[in-house]
């Protein structure tokens, strides 16, 4: 599969995940976002908002919007085997 830029849907080398760790330690979960950028856009600067909300299902839900759309939803477990469901909008 060929990654797109989430910005310009160019070639995309560069891939957006997330992570919660304790300092200088291990991550309890590091969930790819399923959304890419190019050079340009990688290295061009960015904001990043994060809404956090809590959960008691042991997983971690990663929607990443750009532009007021959607660009994907995926709903990871903490812990255990990776489980990924992807959905492209
Ligand atoms: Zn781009």
């Amino acid at each position: 599969m060929r990654a797109s830029c989430l910005v310009c849907g160019g070639k995309a080398s560069w891939s957006l995940g997330i992570r919660a760790r304790r300092h200088g330690g291990n991550a309890v979960f590091a969930p790819e976002l399923g959304a890419y950028l190019c050079d340009l856009h990688a290295r061009s600067g960015a904001e990043i908002l994060i809404a956090f909300q809590t959960m008691s299902t042991g997983r971690v839900v990663v929607t990443t919007i750009n532009d007021g759309k959607t660009v994907s939803k995926i709903n990871h477990a903490i812990g255990g085997a990776p489980e990924r469901q992807e959905a492209m909008f």
